[in-house]
């Protein structure tokens, strides 16, 4: 059996991991560093791009959660990492080079993945596509004839989403502008003080993309944050920050107020209006938790300013990343909308399962709701809203079914909810790792 596996990216390698250590021979084909990407650097396979942390370890948290869904069904990715780790407080990061040499030395031990240096330009059957946010145009083209002009997006300018709780209500309030219409928007006062030491702090935060590669068009026309800050002391007030008109319920005024605006998720999440930017992901977390009422702030996505090429999967791609109608290619990592270093392992992982269980005539699996890995497969097949790569959270899963009052607990709950579904799940199945 032979599989063809496009994209040696986080989801790729992992996806022919899985492919092979159930028998599978795997062409993985990397173009680099015949072709190149604006962001990578080097010719290694899962090289992360931006930041080395793969996130917190906290077993309760999203993301601690999915390191254990990782490492219960078997990851390649996770165990590479574990073995690169450098220390950062509570969170999984890696030395880059220890970690794409380490992917690469267990994809070669299974004896069955063969990598080759090429860009890939035509769709095969027996294939998992993983060609990530920077697949290049001429497989683009072909994806596009596949899915359809209105399915496949070039670019993105997105803002930072939060979680709803994790906003502290005591600073941040609902008003209307001008007490006109509902008062949908969450406000988030600053005094000149805070604005100004905000603004610093913008000015001087590390950029995700050194190379300024995105000039032009969107750039202009939907400027960074960052940017703004630069163009002038009060810039940000007469645009996004704008405080005339939002008096807090007692009548005060403010010097400047930032905008939350309720995402259409399963549970309350919020943009930060006008918040589209270029930082890297820790500076994002480090500098917008300066606005008051965001101190303690959970990102669900962070903003981003660069070419993203990711599908409209719901009505695309089945809950187990095939397509629908031509069920023996897949798609795996960031082009399907999950956003994130392991969230992309996670879903090459489910799709290189996948993907041998098709041709072995199995059944394929979804994950249990419960997983924050379920949760994934899910949002990327059924989300009817607006639909943009997303990191995992709790908010994906169902709601607990206890009312559970302290933040903290409730994330373990959801958490213990989660491990043990995934348990019984793969007992019922009898997935193999
Ligand atoms: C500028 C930038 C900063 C980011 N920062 C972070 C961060 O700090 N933390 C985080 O978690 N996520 C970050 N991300 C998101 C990150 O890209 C994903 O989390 C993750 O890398 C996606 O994994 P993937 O496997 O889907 O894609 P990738 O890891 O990008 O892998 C895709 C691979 O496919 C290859 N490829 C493309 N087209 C072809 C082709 N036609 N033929 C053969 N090979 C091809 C590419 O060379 C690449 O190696 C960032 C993304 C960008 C663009």
């Amino acid at each position: 059996m032979i599989a063809r596996v496009i994209g040696g990216g986080f989801a790729g390698a992992e996806a022919a991991y899985q492919l092979a250590i159930r028998g599978v021979n795997v062409e993985l084909c990397e173009m680099r560093p015949v072709v190149t990407t604006p962001v990578h650097r080097t010719a290694g396979l899962a090289e992360p791009v931006c930041s080395n942390s793969l996130k917190s370890e906290d077993p309760a948290s999203a993301q601690g959660e999915l390191k254990r869904e990782l490492k219960m069904l078997g990851s390649a990715v996770l165990r590479a990492a574990e073995r690169s780790r450098v220390p950062a407080g509570g969170a999984l990061a890696v030395d880059r080079t220890a970690f794409s040499e380490n992917v690469e030395n267990i994809l070669l031990s299974t004896g069955r993945v063969t990598v080759i240096r090429e860009e890939v330009t035509e769709i095969t059957p027996n294939t998992i596509i993983a060609t990530g946010p920077l697949t290049s145009e001429k497989l683009a083209a072909a994806i596009e004839k596949m899915s359809g002009k209105e399915r496949l997006y070039f670019f993105d300018a997105a803002a930072p989403i939060v979680t709803g709780e994790s906003i502290d209500r005591e600073k941040a309030f609902f008003a209307a502008r001008y007490g006109k219409g509902d008062a949908d928007y969450l406000n988030c006062p600053m005094d000149a003080e805070e604005y100004r030491a905000f603004r610093l702090a913008l000015m001087s935060a590390r950029k995700a993309i050194l190379r300024d590669f995105e000039k032009g068009e969107l750039f202009e026309n939907c400027m960074p944050i960052e940017e703004l800050a630069r163009r002038g002391e009060d810039a940000m007030r007469f645009g996004p920050l704008r405080p005339v008109g939002i008096r807090s319920a007692n009548g005060e005024r403010h010097y400047a107020v930032v905008q939350l605006r309720k995402e259409d998720l399963y549970d309350g999440a919020y943009n930060i209006v006008g918040f589209q930017t270029n930082l890297a992901f820790p500076e994002q977390e480090r500098v917008f938790r300066m606005i008051p009422g965001l101190e303690k702030a959970e990102f669900v996505r962070y903003g981003v300013m660069h070419r993203n090429t990711y599908l409209h999967s719901p009505g695309f791609l089945r809950s187990d990343y095939s397509v629908i109608g031509a069920e023996n290619v897949f798609f795996a990592g960031q082009i399907t909308g999950t956003e994130g270093y392991l969230e992309s392992a996670a879903s090459g992982l489910v799709a290189g399962i996948n993907l041998f269980r098709r041709m072995t005539g199995g059944e394929t699996l979804t994950l249990p709701a419960e997983t924050v890995t379920g949760s994934m497969q899910r949002y990327i097949s059924e989300y009817a809203g607006n639909f943009q790569p997303m990191h995992v959270s709790f908010a994906l899963t169902p709601p607990l079914n206890e009312k559970i009052r302290g933040k903290a607990e409730r994330k373990a709950a959801y958490a213990t909810r989660a491990a043990a579904a995934l348990e019984t799940y793969i007992k019922q199945k009898g997935v193999t790792i």
